[in-house]
């Protein structure tokens, strides 16, 4: 086996820099050895660095999507107990979690539930699973977000602002019925339910389904025009459950055997 030329590889070192190729730079080394052992064809070795960049050159695109996402951690759909939501299909839900389907014509999802029902925990699990299939998502606290948009809008850069969150596909908003009363009065997420529609997906989380919307927007015309909008293409998921921690804090106690009914759930509430 011939070692490589000093000047050789000098030359390549500051070739494969310019041209940022660093995953190449890495590897080169080890597959030039294993092409010369194995007496590889040229253009067998040449496509083995090319695929070995794109490859790497995917993965840290998603980990920066990722990165950039602010998922909490540790929600996914793995470990997401779809029977506790028995009105929820999981084939649904593994069907929006490639994407393609709704994203792409900037359709929404809608989770209605009390707390502790496994809305954020579903939400945050779907951005992963897209952010995994090369879709990029925001998850924000609902009352975060207009905070940032109302500091925008006093400096005059709402739109701007708004313009900026066009670059991810969805933006999970968590929480939006607890956005406060003088939160509502400005408007902001009204602006921003108009500039997305039927171009970029939202993922809405409420407490509350419309009928108790009104403190979110300035007023009854606008909290109308916004859900009007939200639902043209919407899928809508209501999960009506009990807590999840509640039901498995009340299994622990009891500890393995029959399932808890309704009626244990309630008493011991
Ligand atoms: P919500 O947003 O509806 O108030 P969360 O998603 O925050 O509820 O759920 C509360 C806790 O219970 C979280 O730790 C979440 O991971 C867990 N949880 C809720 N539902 C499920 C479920 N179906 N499977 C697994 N964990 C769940
Ligand atoms: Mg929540």
């Amino acid at each position: 086996m011939t070692s490589p030329d000093a000047i050789d590889v000098g030359r390549l070192t500051l070739a494969l820099n310019d041209l940022r190729l660093p995953a190449i730079k890495t590897i080169w080394p080890d597959f030039a050895a294993r092409a010369d052992k194995e007496g590889w064809p040229a253009a067998r070795f040449l496509a083995a660095l090319a695929e070995h960049e794109m490859a790497e050159r995917a993965s840290r695109r998603i980990q920066r999507h990722l990165d950039e996402a602010r998922l909490p951690p540790g929600k996914t759909l793995d470990s997401f107990d779809f029977s506790a939501v028995p009105m929820i299909s999981k084939a649904q839900v593994m069907a929006l979690a490639a994407g393609d389907s709704w994203l792409e014509k900037g359709a929404n999802l809608l989770m209605f539930g009390p707390p502790g029902g496994g809305k954020s925990h579903l939400a945050a699990a779907l951005g992963l699973a897209l952010v995994e299939n090369g879709w990029r998502v925001l998850f924000t606290r609902t009352t975060d977000l207009v905070q940032k948009l109302q500091s925008a809008r006093r400096d005059l850069q709402l739109e701007a602002a708004i313009a900026k969150l066009d670059k991810y596909h969805l933006l999970i908003l968590d929480d939006l019925a607890y956005v406060s009363k003088d939160q509502a009065e400005t408007s902001v997420i009204f602006e921003l339910i108009g500039a997305r529609y039927e171009r970029r997906s939202l993922l809405i989380t409420a407490n509350q389904p419309f009928g108790a919307w009104n403190s979110v927007f300035p007023d009854q015309a606008m909290t109308l025009a916004a859900v009007d909008r939200l639902v043209h293409h919407a899928t809508i998921f209501e999960m009506n459950v009990e807590s999840y921690r509640r039901r498995a804090a009340i299994e622990r106690k009891r500890g393995p055997g029959r399932p808890p009914t309704r009626a244990t759930i309630k008493a011991s509430s």
